[in-house]
């Protein structure tokens, strides 16, 4: 569960890291007012689940209440790589002497945590990472040790800090850990991480990534989960309670079983292509949870054709073959289907789909045929489709 900057910085404060003052708004009067309140200059930032905002033209300065007015109302409602501006976050601008870099995350090859830093902040920390990997100072955290003030003082040192910060940023990296071990953060990152002229260690953005099992132990955590920033798609079938993950290619897969599925994205990715979403259908084969699960899935206009794989267990193909009749007949999909159904009567559901004749429905005996086939439909739909 990725949180927002604004949200992001709200937990930093929580546990002593230092970030500006500021409002998350909705609207450029509510911007001005805010604008008001912390004092100018100011910056206006788009609140997006996605980095590199600053070039998209979605982080602006603001000297007065006209250039408030001005910044907040281009960036609301501004499209980011695909996301929509709702809110934005107007915070005291800060003077900024230096910009660094860090994170901790969890290496789960080497089962450890991994505190990262570099005095490269402010820019992609990939190409820090690929081009000037020795400016990336990546530090394994004994977890039931923790992080401790000498680590983090060692930390700072051979990344670069100048001396007189190295006191807070040692402070922030011990802050930026305790508020990803103590929140259960899979993910918690600070580019950049400034120092001012007066010389004052400061996190000027934020990323953090909660592990949404683990909410439940961080009840003050639950209200974050809600609104702007969950998938809408994923979001209603949470309250269908479907089994959705959405991802970012154009075929749709809809399996029964989880471990039918992850195996089914895989075969698709090897057989070239990319997958739209991750959809378990579970044990349901009758024509209501099917029809829930095409209309899902059908829902993400991504979506080029789809790959419903069945293996039939206690799940009986015919069944599932029935019910997707009956949801096809309901919903008429506009995409194409590739059907895969093995297992329990197998053979009297393939017999049923043929005899039904449905528009756009292709029927697969193996897996790998199946994958096959929706790469090819899901291209030549994407070769039809206007530049
Ligand atoms: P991102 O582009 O999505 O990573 O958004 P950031 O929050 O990192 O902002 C992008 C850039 O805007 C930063 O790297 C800074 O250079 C600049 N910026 C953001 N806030 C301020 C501020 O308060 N003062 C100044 N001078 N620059 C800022
Ligand atoms: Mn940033």
């Amino acid at each position: 569960m990725d949180l927002l900057e604004y949200q992001g910085k709200q937990l930093f404060a929580r546990h002593g890291l230092r970030v500006s003052s500021g409002r998350a708004v909705t609207s450029s009067e509510e911007a001005v007012q805010a604008a008001a309140e912390v004092g100018y200059p100011v910056v206006v930032k788009a609140q997006v689940l996605i980095g590199g905002r600053g070039k998209a033209g979605g982080v602006k300065l603001a000297a007065d209440e006209s250039e408030v007015r001005e910044h907040a109302s281009n960036i609301l409602g501004m499209d980011i790589h695909g996301h929509t501006v709702r809110t934005v976050w107007i915070e005291h601008a800060s003077d900024i002497a230096s910009e660094y870099y860090a994170s901790v995350l969890l290496d789960r090859s080497a089962k450890q945590p991994l505190v990262m830093f570099s005095v490269e902040g402010g820019v992609d920390i990939e190409e820090v990472a690929e081009q000037t990997p020795e400016k990336l100072i990546r530090h394994h955290v004994d977890p039931l040790a923790g992080l401790s003030r000498e680590e983090a003082v060692a930390i700072a040192t051979s990344g670069g800090a100048d001396a007189d910060v190295v006191e807070g940023v040692a402070d922030a990296l011990l802050a930026l850990y305790e508020v990803w071990l103590e929140e259960d953060a899979t993910l918690t990152e600070i580019n950049p991480l400034i120092v001012t002229p007066e010389r004052e260690v400061r996190a000027l953005d934020a990323k953090v990534s909660l592990d949404g099992n683990a909410l439940y132990r961080h009840p003050e955590n639950q209200a974050l989960s809600d609104a702007e920033n969950e998938d809408p798609i994923e979001r209603r079938a949470k309250e269908e309670g479907v089994q959705y993950v959405k991802l970012d290619g154009d075929i749709g897969i809809l399996g029964n079983g989880a471990g039918l599925v992850m195996s089914t994205l895989d075969v698709v990715a090897r057989a070239g292509g990319s997958p739209a979403n991750f959809l378990d259908a579970g044990g349901g084969s009758d024509a209501e949870k099917i029809k829930q699960a095409v209309r899902l899935i059908l829902a993400n206009d991504a979506v080029k054709a789809v790959l419903f794989n069945i293996f039939g267990g206690i799940t009986r193909c015919d069944e599932v073959a029935t019910g997707l009749i009956a949801a096809f007949e309901e919903i008429e999909p506009s995409v194409p289907f590739v059907v895969r159904l093995d297992g329990t009567n197998d053979a009297e559901g393939r017999r049923l789909l043929q005899e039904a004749a449905l528009p756009n429905v292709h029927a697969a005996a193996t897996m790998n045929e199946a994958a096959a086939k929706v790469v090819a439909l899901a291209g030549s739909r994407s070769a039809e489709a206007p530049a």
